[in-house]
């Protein structure tokens, strides 16, 4: 799409943002429409010919070569992005530096009282505002466009500003914060910060998942108890077996923005819950259902958000350190014009995040091997709990729309952050395999 498109597109919509508010409605009739019955595939049929690999097949096979290779070309696609999401960002950072607009920018701060912590705040401010603007066409490409490409999309341009700005409010605040933290620690403790700065950024973490449900996702969807009825029954029951109160258990309007089905897990301490989306809700069968919510009460019960969150602070300590070791090395060598004094000062930020983003870039693999390892336990667990093999490899299927089915192994090592469809439908396939007995006749 050329720019001067993309840019009248963007002054048409932004004027009418406020047009295309009332968007739910829609979300509310699939509601009222027939529950979808789970199918399972002929070679997929529980008897004494029961096979893995056919019934793996069976399912496989549900994909036509058509949504196979449109899957393929989104997930694929998505490599791609993440390294031209990291080049770009690296530009901006190059940009924002070489042209002193940074150190611009902490001047402008430093005019501001006579608190430091007050500066580091308003460049951050600065920061997060002209790093979305300057990211803008790769975000508007990424999550807009393209998403409406493949059919993901249900939002219209105006309401999808509307949640960019929100999330910008958010990101303001959020990074204000945990920008001024880092840099008081960086000035308090200028060899060791890596360390003590992991502690508070970990801290930080947690207290942002402590306040998400409750402060930031109803920002941009709405969340309500579970209605009565017999699929309600059966999740708090399960919830129930499982020692989880029933509660915790939410649904939210999704629909407003993607046609994807989903369910997660949110919240630490007192806030913790498990909530599904109405896209789950209204076009999957109870099976479905059933085996997606036993896997989010996996995640829960196996304690997987603070065990992530350490798992990540300690990934995160190791690209502080390589900060620690790199940020002077780049600045000798590439930063005598860009006004920045050292590793203190927050001019200097935009080199601080382009040496976090290639360690991290660089970390791919191991981040999402952690993700994806923690995502296999919640499968082996949701398994077990929901005894719906053919559910969960349903929504294996239906993950598969948008997710590379059959990757190779080292493609799985690099980019997967869940087990892929494949290995999914396996596993399930396994699990009905052996407990073939345990099933009701004629399944
Ligand atoms: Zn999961």
């Amino acid at each position: 799409m050329n720019n001067k498109l993309t840019i009248a597109l963007t002054i048409l919509t932004v004027t009418s943002l406020f047009a295309f508010l009332p968007q739910n409605a829609h979300a509310q009739d699939a509601a009222e429409t027939a529950p979808v019955v789970l199918e399972v595939p002929d070679g997929a049929k529980a008897g004494p010919d029961f096979d893995v690999d056919n019934a793996t097949s069976a399912y496989i096979n549900l994909l036509t070569e058509e949504q196979r290779e449109r899957s393929n070309a989104y997930f694929e696609g998505g490599y791609w992005l993440q390294l031209w999401g990291f080049l770009y960002g690296i530009g901006v950072a190059w940009l924002l530096l070489g042209t002193r607009l940074s150190a611009k920018m902490r001047d402008l701060a430093e005019r501001f009282g006579r608190w430091r912590w007050l500066h580091t705040f308003i460049y951050g401010a600065q920061y997060i505002v002209i790093g979305t603007l300057l990211s803008f066409p790769l975000t508007v490409y990424q999550g807009f466009f393209r998403e409406h490409k493949y059919e993901l999309a249900t939002q219209t341009f105006g309401a999808w500003m509307g949640d960019q700005f929100k999330g910008l409010l958010v990101g303001l605040v959020l990074g204000g914060i945990v920008i001024t933290l880092i840099y008081g620690v960086i000035r308090k403790a200028p060899k060791t910060w890596w360390v003590w700065g992991t502690g508070v950024a970990v801290a930080f973490l947690v207290f942002v998942q402590f306040i998400f449900p409750v402060y930031i996702s109803p920002l941009f969807n709405d969340y309500k108890a579970l209605e009565q009825g017999p699929l309600r029954d059966t999740i708090i029951s399960m919830a129930r077996a499982n020692d989880i109160p029933s509660d915790d258990v939410y649904w939210f309007d999704a629909s407003r923005q993607t046609t994807r089905i989903s369910a997660n897990v949110s919240g630490a301490f007192g806030t913790t819950r498990i909530s599904l989306n109405d896209n789950l809700l209204n076009r999957t069968s109870p099976e479905e259902i059933e085996s997606v919510m036993a896997h989010e009460m996996g995640h829960y019960i196996l304690n997987h958000g603070a065990k992530l969150t350490m798992q990540i602070g300690l990934v995160l300590a190791f690209g502080f350190a390589f900060v620690a070791w790199g940020f002077n090395r780049a600045l000798n060598r590439w930063g005598q014009n860009w006004g920045v004094r050292d590793v203190g000062d927050t001019a200097g930020l935009p080199l601080f995040a382009a040496v976090l983003s290639v360690f991290f870039f660089v970390m791919t693999p191991i981040s999402n091997s952690i993700i994806r390892v923690a995502e296999a336990e919640a499968d082996n667990y949701g398994i077990n709990v929901s005894g719906q093999p053919d559910g969960f490899a349903r929504v294996a299927m239906r993950l598969s729309e948008y997710r590379k089915i059959s990757p190779g192994a080292l493609e799985r090592f690099i980019f997967y952050d869940h087990p892929s469809g494949h290995d999914r439908v396996h596993m399930a396939m396994l699990w009905k395999s052996e407990h073939q007995d345990s099933e009701p006749p004629g399944q």
